[in-house]
């Protein structure tokens, strides 16, 4: 059921259940991070392969130490700048993180969500929480508790009901080679806001066979129904004669038919609202019966390299 009451999701997750919360990002689905039982629950309901570790979410920077070993000093910097936040780290992983969350390797992925209700949350629990996000494998992310009971019903106890998620898209994944940042996955903090910070930082070349950081396969995020991504949409349209189509428009609408449904995710052109809207929109394409959604793709510069990101993978 869908809550705002935190006392039911400290009793499930005390028990080992497995509850939906809210964050700044997408739905978590979490369990304790310290429990094999619990963790089993999550891959299970997702429908997540168990090659795919997961997220493990902690109260405050102190608490990074329970959770990881031999932490690089930009790591620290980078959780002093960002957390509470969209940002993860990947670390070496403390022992008493089951080897379930990490999928068998010796790191672990952490972040301090800014989210009240579920900071409130962790605040009253003695583990720290191993969540993904709360969609089916593959699906498109959740940015609503609606999206959340759409997805699991009755499945879940309990659906914690933190509204809409502020920034709509996934944390930016940061690990460690050599003592050295690299990008692992672009996220709702752009590479730009943490070069900043930091300098220039590497980017981790993606390949299926290895799926080595999250979110890197490259079909993902994806809507039912078949996506193409273009930047001339009015072109694209013109191949598909009589077909029901959606369009997925960063700032203006294209000048098609009135038969074409159109979202448009900022009409101020402004990337921080597309990235909030991009989801629910998706979601509300897949759910008008459509033959196919076009998405234009965005510029290729701040937010815009990770909303082209999730776009290019919801096409595959
Ligand atoms: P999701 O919350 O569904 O985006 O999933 C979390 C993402 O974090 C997954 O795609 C994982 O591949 C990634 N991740 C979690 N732990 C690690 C790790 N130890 N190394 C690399 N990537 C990780
Ligand atoms: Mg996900």
């Amino acid at each position: 059921m869908l809550t705002r009451d935190i006392n039911l999701a400290i009793d499930s997750l005390k028990k080992n259940e497995v509850v939906a919360i809210p964050t700044e990002t997408v739905y978590g689905l979490a369990g304790n991070a310290f429990s094999e039982i619990a963790i089993h629950k999550i891959f299970t309901i997702k429908k997540r392969p168990l090659y795919n570790p997961l997220i493990v979410h902690i109260k405050s920077i102190e608490y990074l130490e329970k959770v990881a070993v031999d932490i690089p000093e930009t790591a620290y910097l980078l959780a002093k700048y960002f957390w509470p936040g969209p940002l993860t780290l990947v670390l070496k992983k403390h022992p008493e993180v089951s080897d379930l969350v990490s999928s068998g390797k010796p790191t672990v992925a952490v972040r301090v969500p800014n989210h009240s209700l579920t900071l409130s949350l962790l605040d009253s629990l003695e583990f720290p929480l191993a969540a993904p996000s709360a969609n089916p494998f593959g699906s498109i992310s959740p940015t609503s508790a609606e999206h959340v009971f759409n997805y699991f019903g009755t499945t879940l106890d309990v659906i914690l009901d933190g509204g809409e998620c502020e920034r709509g898209i996934e944390s930016t994944i940061i690990g460690f080679e050599n003592n050295e940042p690299v990008l692992y996955r672009h996220g709702s903090i752009s590479i730009e806001e943490i070069e900043i910070k930091i300098g220039k930082i590497k980017i981790h070349t993606k390949n299926d066979s290895n799926p080595d950081a999250p979110g890197m396969l490259s079909r993902h995020y994806s809507p039912s129904t078949k996506t193409y991504l273009t930047n001339n949409v009015t072109e694209l349209i013109k191949t598909f004669p009589g077909k029901k189509i959606g369009l997925l428009m960063f700032q203006n609408k294209a000048t098609v038919g009135d038969t074409i449904i159109q979202e448009i995710l900022s009409e101020k052109g402004d990337m921080t609202i597309a990235a909030q809207n991009l989801y629910a929109a998706l979601h509300r394409l897949d759910n008008c019966n459509l033959d196919i959604i076009i998405a234009e793709i965005f510029p290729d510069e701040g937010l815009g390299k990770t909303i082209n990101d999730r776009l290019k993978r919801a096409s595959k």
